[in-house]
This record gives C-alpha cells, structure tokens and sequence, in this order.
C-alpha cells in the first residue's frame, strides 16, 4: 500500500469524476519541509509559528523571523504558503511574556487577542512577513478570530507595516492574500458577513470542536463529546464553505479532521478546496480522494447533515 502511495508523490489531487482539491501540509518549523516535500504537499495549509517563540528566553528578532519565513517560502518554491501568526496561549505558554494565570485559559488571552493588545510584538511578525513575502507565494492567516473587529484591527495594522515598508523601498509581495482561522463558533455562524472581508477560510476544527460541544481538546474525561462528525459540526462546516464561495473566496481546513479518513468523504462533499493536514497523512488522503466520486458525496453529506448524531454518520460513511 505504501508502495503504492509513493507513486502519487508529483500527481494532482483529482477525484474520481475528475474535480480538483488541494492537499497541503502543516508544518511548525523549517525543518519540517522536507517531509513536505517527500509526501508530495501541494503547499503549506498552516505554518504554526509558535515554536519560533518557544523553548527560548525572550522574543525572536524580526531577523530571526524573517530567515525562517524566508526558507520556508523558497523551500516551497512558488507553491503556496499559509502563515498564521502567533496563537500562543491556551496550552502553549511563554515564560517571559509573564502573562497572569488564568482560570480558563482556552477562553482566555491568547492568540490575536494577546497580539492585538501586544501590538510591539505583532508588528515585528507582520514586518517579518511583508519583508519574507517578495520570497514566494505567502498568505497571511490570523488565528482565533471571533468578531470582525477584530479581523479589521489586524488587517489594518497590517497594512500599516505594509505601508511603512514600502516608503522606506522596502519589497514587499504584490498579493498577499489574508484571511482567518474558522475555530470559534461565532465566525463560522457569521462567515456570510467575513467572506465579504477575507480571501479564505481555514477551519480550525481542533480548536472549532472543543468551542462548539463545550469539551476540552485535552480533557480525557470529555473526550466522548469531541466529535468531528456530529452534525451539528459539519453544519458550521458547511456554513464557512458556502459562505466563501458565495463570494468567490476560498474555503480550507487545517484541523485535524482534514486528514481524517472518515471525515474526507463528507468534507468532500461539502465542497471543501483545501485540505490541511500532516504530511505524513498526504498520500493516503490522495489515494483516498482519487477513488471517490464528489457529486456522490454531495449526496453523502446531504444526508449527514440531516442526521441526529455522530454515530449515523459514521455509519452512513462506512457504508459507501
Ligand atoms: C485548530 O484549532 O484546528 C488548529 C489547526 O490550530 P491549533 O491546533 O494550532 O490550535
Ligand atoms: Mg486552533
């Protein structure tokens, strides 16, 4: 079997009736493009820029940042690349930000709430991008997105660093496209009002499925209620895609569910564009996607969304 995954190295992702979707890959550091690579990545779906921040004393100089952004685009050599910036916070802590304990810190001060506030440290990301941009073929993603206000406050800085560095004749990408992570249930009931805003979409299921049910991601205990295929979770997935296409944005994954061998099915039938995932689950999804046919799982997820529970549709996917 593995023999035979290794043949769809260099091929496209088309299914059986011939519709195209994209396999990328989520990597954390530099190191991680060769397995990319090696596992035929269409792109990099989620670049979590985290570890640049972690295991070290204070915070990564706008040079240490850009080289890392740099390789990673040139590595990727025009292919796409989705850098999200900072999402610390939650289970991922910086001794020497001395932010103060919280009681829930999955609720609490992280990712682009903390940036936002933070600006000093966000601003030195953008400018490491922007100046990384002229590189390759960079997209700028913000996690933990809930209010459009808060979509519009990173945006604008952004462009604010954008402006700054092309006065000062810096080269700057031409298109960078900016969009958000979908990982909290407002954005995904709201994602009619952001499509207008964004160029794409990535699901953040890990994050999206621990909001939605009300079950920590790391809680053994309520681990039964993590469930990716209840309909209630694919009903907002189905929000987020339709709203992006509706305004000819694009819509991904980057959660774990993209390389799930049960949920590809439905999300193909969803209509889902992009797909996130490990690059070692790449080529089994590949394999996967090819024997399937999309207008059958359209009828498939049709079907899903009108079930009651997670195990109907687990069910109904086994069955094809
Ligand atoms: C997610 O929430 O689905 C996601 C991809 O982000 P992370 O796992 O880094 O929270
Ligand atoms: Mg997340």
């Amino acid at each position: 079997q593995k023999l035979e995954w290794a043949k769809l190295v260099n091929e496209k992702t088309f299914t059986a009736d011939q519709f195209f979707v994209e396999l990328a890959a989520n990597i954390g550091t530099p190191d991680d493009l060769e397995g990319v690579i090696n596992n035929g990545g269409e792109g990099i779906g989620l670049y979590r820029t985290e570890f640049l921040y972690m295991g070290r004393s204070q915070l990564p100089t706008e040079e240490e940042q850009f080289e890392s952004y740099k390789t990673v685009l040139e590595g990727m050599s025009g292919k796409p690349v989705i850098v999200r910036t900072l999402d610390i916070g939650g289970d991922k802590k910086l001794p020497y930000l001395s932010l103060p304990e919280e009681l829930n810190p999955f609720l609490g001060f992280r990712a682009i709430r903390l940036c936002l506030e933070q600006q000093d440290m966000f601003r030195t990301q953008l400018r490491a991008l922007l100046r990384a941009s002229s590189y390759g073929n960079l997209k700028i993603m913000f996690p933990m997105i809930a209010t459009l206000d808060e979509f519009r406050q990173a945006k604008s800085i952004l462009e604010d660093e954008k402006q700054k560095l092309v006065s000062k004749g810096e080269k700057v990408g031409e298109k960078i496209e900016v969009g958000i992570m979908v990982e909290i249930p407002s954005t995904a009931v709201l994602a009619d009002q952001f499509a207008k805003e964004v160029d794409f979409f990535s699901i953040g299921t890990n994050d999206l499925i621990q909001y939605t049910m009300a079950a920590d991601r790391m809680n053994e205990r309520v681990s039964y209620l993590y469930q990716p295929y209840n309909p209630a979770i694919l009903r907002l997935i189905k929000m987020v895609i339709d709203a992006a296409h509706k305004e000819g944005k694009w819509a991904g994954m980057c959660g774990e569910m993209a390389g799930d061998e049960i949920a590809i099915p439905l999300l193909l039938g969803l209509g889902l564009d992009e797909f996130s995932m490990s690059a070692t689950s790449i080529l089994k999804a590949r394999s996967q996607l090819r024997t399937l046919n999309k207008k059958e799982m359209e009828k498939l997820a049709a079907e899903a969304l009108k079930m009651g529970t997670a195990e109907e549709v687990v069910h109904a996917v086994k069955k094809i």
